[in-house]
């Protein structure tokens, strides 16, 4: 992928390509930034420029045999790593699986990934074989490259094994670069950490997110704002909305407080067991787009006015609570949906969660005490 692919950080762009012209490479270089920003797509985008053979004006050519492979990520001198369940799994055998998530959505998080490799909800890691793998795949002749490049993906799933690229990442041979991915810097070892020169990557702007479901072919104003104000940043997310033409959540999250208001037991029994088959990451964002409805309940209450990006169904729901729900109880609420996307992320059971915050809910429609179950 080119940089230009990439919408807006231009200044860190201009860093990435500074390194280069000013023959200041480092061997070691950790991109961070929070989940769905440019990090991954911009080492892809970097790594495309450092191989090309023929880069103009900061750009990979995107025509030279380098730039096909670089682009399919299939050049013998770029090694992927990334984090897997399972002790077992090796990088180079779930290759296609990465290569087919990451050119469909170079914005990958990790709990989607998560649901793509690791169906029975196992945890992720990167095993120490496979880093003795990085070692030796570091030490490989360089085939056509200019460069040999290893690329390790959300090296925070390294835990304690990043001990054993310490070494590697001080000296790497002649020619090398590393480049670590992360989504949490505070989760590195602190060696490797102080080893690598750091470029910290921003959340996307609502403008980066618009300008690229606009590519995409979207066209649909209100769609594409409402999407933006969801996905607060997360390109991975905007997208994946995008390509479903509508914001995967809002029925779902209607129908959940409709259930939850009427306290339709069986119903809502039912609708909980349903709903805990889709994966945690479907389950947190399911919850950020309930904070962001009920910030338009709120702001309807207080204003009175309609704000645009939200579809005839989202707006009558917003009208309907906002005459059901007061100012404290949509704070209480939006503190449950933040408490609860905690629980998800620490692996909380699904079926208990929902159950137990859809009764919150009830409670809180009926104006009764509301008594927080602790889920973790
Ligand atoms: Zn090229």
């Amino acid at each position: 992928m080119k940089f230009s692919d990439i919408p807006g950080m231009e200044t860190e762009k201009k860093k990435l390509v500074a390194f280069v012209q000013q023959d200041r490479l480092p061997h070691a270089l950790l991109i961070h930034g929070p989940e769905g920003s440019a990090k991954l797509a911009l080492a892809l985008a970097f790594s495309s420029y450092l191989m090309c053979e023929n880069p103009q004006d900061g750009q990979a050519c995107g025509e030279c045999l380098a730039c096909l492979k670089t682009f399919k990520l299939i050049h013998p001198d770029i090694h992927y790593f990334f984090p897997l369940s399972g002790k077992d799994n090796k990088c180079d055998e779930c290759m296609p699986d990465w290569r087919r998530a990451v050119l469909e959505n170079p914005y990958l998080t990790a709990p989607h990934w998560q649901e793509i490799i690791a169906k029975e909800n196992k945890l992720l890691n990167i095993s120490a074989d496979e880093c003795r793998i990085m070692v030796k795949k570091l030490s490989l002749t360089i085939y056509e490259g200019k460069y040999r490049i290893l690329l390790i993906w959300l090296p925070e799933y390294l835990g304690t094994q990043g001990n054993i690229l310490l070494k590697l990442i001080e000296e790497p041979p002649a020619n090398s670069l590393i480049l670590l991915v992360t989504e949490s810097v505070q989760s590195l070892i602190a060696t490797i950490v102080s080893r690598c020169q750091t470029l910290a990557i921003p959340r996307f702007t609502d403008e980066n997110i618009k300008v690229t479901l606009s590519k995409f072919g979207l066209k649909d104003d209100l769609l594409i704002t409402n999407i933006a104000r969801t996905a607060e940043g997360n390109m991975y997310e905007a997208i994946r909305m995008g390509s479903d033409q509508t914001n995967p959540h809002s029925e779902q999250m209607i129908r959940w407080l409709r259930l939850c208001f009427k306290n339709k037991a069986n119903e809502l029994i039912s609708w909980c067991e349903d709903f805990a088959t889709e994966g945690r990451d479907t389950h947190r964002q399911f919850l950020k787009y309930g904070l962001n409805f009920l910030d338009q309940i709120l702001r309807y209450k207080v204003t009175g006015q309609e704000i645009s990006g939200f579809n005839p169904d989202e707006w009558k729901g917003i009208k309907g609570l906002s005459t059901q729900l007061e100012i404290e109880d949509i704070r209480l609420m939006s503190e449950l949906f933040n408490d609860h996307i905690v629980y998800i992320e620490r692996n909380a059971n699904p079926k208990i969660l929902f159950s137990a915050l859809s009764l919150n809910i009830h409670q809180l429609f009926s104006k009764q005490k509301v008594h927080q179950f602790r889920l973790i």
